[in-house]
Parts: C-alpha cells; structure tokens; sequence
C-alpha cells in the first residue's frame, strides 16, 4: 500500500469510530481482535446496504424468494458441503519474528493465484517455488516454516451438555448458502416456483481467520447477502452470463464508479465449477474481492441428496425430465460493501484554507437523510418550531435533530456523516414560515416554506 492510500485507509477507520459509523469490539474490555461493532450510523448504512440488496435481488424479481434460516444446523451438513475436510486456510510461520501469515495471501503478494481447494501440499508447492520472492511483511525475514492447515469453521457446544469428546460438533454457519440448499426442496413444495429460480438470504457467518485484517474486510463474524439460483444442466451458463452482467449493473446502481470496479476470472477451478469470477472493488489496499459470481454445476444438491439421502432433483412439469438442479450463486459480504461505499464517499475538499470532509454517499444509502437544527439552542420558540418540522420529516425520513454548538459546526458533523440536507429553523421562520435548506453536496442554501418541504424532499430522494 502507497503511504497516500494507508493515510486515506488511517483518515476512513478514524472517521468510523470518531462519528459513530465502526467501533471495534469489546473496547472497554481491552478489544476483541477480528470482529467489529456497527454504532448507530453504521447500522443505518449496513440497514440501508441490506434493504437495496433485497429490493434489487427479491422484490423487483419474478423469480426469487426470500428465506431466513438459522445459523446452527445439522453438523452434517457442513461434511456434505466438504467444510470439515477441506475449509481450512494453509498456514507458515515466519522463523524470524513468529508472525502466522496465511500462505495463499503471501503468494498473492506477489501475484501468485493459490486456489483455496488446493491440497497443503500443492500450496507449499507453490510456495517453495516462489520462496525467494517472498519477505515476511512484519520484519521483511524470507525464511519460514513449511504450511500447514487450520479448520475455519467456528465450533460450537450447543446441546453438547455431555461434552463427550466423541459426539460430533456443532459448528456456527460458515457460509449462509448450506441453509438455501437444504430448503431447496421445502421452498419448492410451498411456493409456486419453478426452475429457474433463486432463493436470497441475508445473515451472518463465522470463520476462524487467522489473518483477520483492514479493518472490516476481513472478520471473524461477518454477514452475507446470497442468492443461489437453481437451473436446468442446459440453461446453467446462460443463466449465469445474465446473473454475471445484472451483478455488475448493480454496483454501478449502487453508486460506486466503474474505474474502481473489476471483474477477476478464477484460472484454477475447483473439481465440480464450471466457472467462477469474482467482483473487485479498488480499497485503499487495492483490488480485492466483494462479491463471487459462481457456476457450481449440481455438486450442492448432489452432495446433500448423498448424505441426507434425500431425493432432491426436480422433474420439469412441462417436459417430465427428472434432474438435479445446477446452482448459480452470486455471495457478497455486507461489511465489504460497507467498506466500498465509504472508500467511495470518502471526499476532502479545500474550502479556503480548510478542508471540508464530506460523505457523498448516494441519498439513498446515506445513513441520516435530513438533520433539523434551531438556529439556537436557547430560543425556545425556535426549538418548539424545529421540533415540530422534525416530527413531521421523521415520519418518513431517518432525522436527526441537533442543536448543539453554532451552525458551522452542526454543518460539519452532517457533513462527515453524508447528511443529504440540513434544515434550519430561524427567527424569519417564525414570520413567514420558511426554511433554510443546505445541500451537502453543493452547500448551497435555498428558503422553502415548511408547507412545501414534504414535496421538495420526494422530489429530491
Ligand atoms: P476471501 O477469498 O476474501 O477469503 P472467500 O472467497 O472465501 O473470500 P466466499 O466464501 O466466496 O469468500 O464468500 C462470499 C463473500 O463473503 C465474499 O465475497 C466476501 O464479500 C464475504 N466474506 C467472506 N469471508 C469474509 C470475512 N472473513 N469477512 C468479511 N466478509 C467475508
């Protein structure tokens, strides 16, 4: 990372926990790594992120449901899924300064793809024939230990009152998807679909990264918006190049610009895909992974036919044909967007001689829509009057109501938290019933009457 992009990357996590967007976990209690808290803005947003997902991948379709399913399951679902064989991350040590480093992270340092369903020992392949490339990040050393491989599934001792070593654990969910397969079969016969069709879900998810780093990116519990879309063997790619293009059409939508999105093909497939590309966003740390478009053949359905020994295929009404339905999946983490969208919003701009930090999030997913401000705090007819133009607003809009310091300030505060507009309730209100309305974007001011900032805002958002 540059040491322009580290400041930017320092200026965005400061910002987060001083106006109340990000706090890290367990603070008072001295931290809890590789988790994080949303404070009360960071929740509008992620709330805000979540509602545009739902609307653009559930309510605008025909042909997607939602489902909520519960973060434990039964543990063999997560054999079926191949996660307690293979869902682990190959590690080394460096010799020199103890650091764990994860292996595939080094080699893509230095532009080298591991596939994470690769063997440990074809990773340390890998990396053995990269060594000389490769240098501690902490303390720059090149001589590590050989790999070695950690489960990043999160155990759990729910009903386990026994603890006997024997009895198989429980495991937090690592993925949400392994609940929409093993409801393939109850949406199916309770819902009037039919293939194709997609079953969305948003919620959380438990990894034990090692490596838990930048900030939100990567977490140990995190949530994740997918939707798995079921297909015939025929019409997988098809369906998967139209998934493909409305992904990408749906970052632009979301407001964050082209230049800073891109599409990474994975050269290395695992055994059962057919095609897997994922979408970057440009970080502060560089182009990394928000979103996987994924092609999975019918290797889901298959797997949990096997071990649950339960028929899951699916005949066509029309045509009689019995098979088992290939899955297209389209997974992003909410804390990724979140991230993409501040890194997007994120704007310093010299006003004077001073820097004005603004958030230019898109209306829509700005986390306050209207701050109302008496011009001051101890005039209490303004404050009777702007309490009463805020609980009109706040019927429909998220408010928020201050009245603390002088307006320069207030303005500021909204600024930094991408506040669309500040409306100030003065002593020319309490004449003639107008408003000063401020744009954050253009700072401009304009008078509207109070009768007619209903329709203003409609129009505007
Ligand atoms: P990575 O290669 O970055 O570890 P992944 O390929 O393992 O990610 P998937 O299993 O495909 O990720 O999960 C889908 C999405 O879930 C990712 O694109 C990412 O947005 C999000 N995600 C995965 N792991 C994490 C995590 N530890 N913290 C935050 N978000 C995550």
């Amino acid at each position: 990372m540059s040491k322009a992009n580290e400041e930017l990357m320092e200026r965005i996590v400061s910002l987060c926990k001083r106006r109340g967007f990000v706090f890290p976990s367990s603070e008072i209690y001295g931290g809890f790594a590789a988790v994080y808290d949303y404070g009360p803005y960071g929740v509008e947003l992620e709330n805000n992120i979540k509602d545009f997902w739902w609307r653009e991948m559930v309510q605008r379709r025909e042909d997607i449901v939602g489902l909520d399913s519960a973060i434990f399951m039964h543990p063999k679902i997560w054999e079926a899924s191949g996660h307690v064989a293979g869902f682990s991350d190959p590690l080394v040590e460096c010799k020199k300064c103890h650091a764990r480093l994860r292996l595939d992270h080094l080699l893509e340092e230095v532009g080298v793809q591991a596939d994470e369903k690769m063997t440990e020992e074809e990773i340390n392949k890998l990396f053995l024939e990269n060594a000389e490339k490769i240098a501690c990040p902490s303390c720059k050393a090149k001589n590590f230990t050989s790999g070695k491989k950690f489960n990043l599934l999160v155990k759990s001792n729910l009903g386990n009152i026994t603890e006997d070593p024997k009895e198989q654990p429980v495991y937090l969910r690592g993925e949400t998807c392994q609940g929409i397969y093993v409801n393939f079969k109850n949406v199916l016969d309770s819902v009037r679909v039919k293939i194709p069709f997609g079953i969305a879900q948003i919620g959380k998810a438990f990894r034990n990264e090692i490596t838990a780093r930048q900030f939100i990116f990567r977490t140990r519990e995190f949530e994740q918006m997918e939707m798995q879309y079921f297909t015939s063997p025929e019409d997988e790619m098809k369906e998967y190049e139209k998934l493909r293009k409305r992904r990408w059409e749906y970052y632009l939508k979301l407001g964050l610009s082209e230049k800073n999105l891109k599409w990474h093909k994975h050269e290395k497939l695992v055994f059962y895909a057919k095609e897997a590309y994922d979408i970057e966003y440009k970080f502060p740390f560089g182009f990394k992974e928000v979103e996987g478009v994924h092609a999975r053949g019918n290797y889901d359905l298959s797997q949990h036919t096997k071990f649950s020994g339960k028929d899951l295929s699916y005949t066509d009404p029309q045509t009689g044909k019995k098979f088992i339905p290939h899955v297209i999946e389209a997974s992003v983490g909410v804390a990724r967007t979140v991230l993409a969208v501040l890194t997007e919003a994120y704007t310093e701009e010299k006003i004077g001689s001073e820097t004005r930090v603004v958030m230019k999030f898109p209306k829509i997913l700005a986390p306050i829509k209207i701050a109302v401000f008496p011009l001051l705090k101890n005039k209490p007819e303004l404050v009777k009057k702007a309490h009463e133009v805020f609980g009109s607003l706040k019927e429909n809009y998220m408010c928020e109501f201050d009245d603390n310091g002088n307006i320069g300030k207030r303005y500021r505060r909204q600024d930094e938290i991408g506040t669309p507009y500040c409306v100030t309730i003065d002593f020319d209100t309490l004449n003639d019933g107008s408003v000063t309305v401020r744009d954050r974007d253009t700072m401009k001011q304009e008078r509207i009457k109070i009768a007619d900032l209903e329709a203003f805002f409609q129009s505007n958002f």
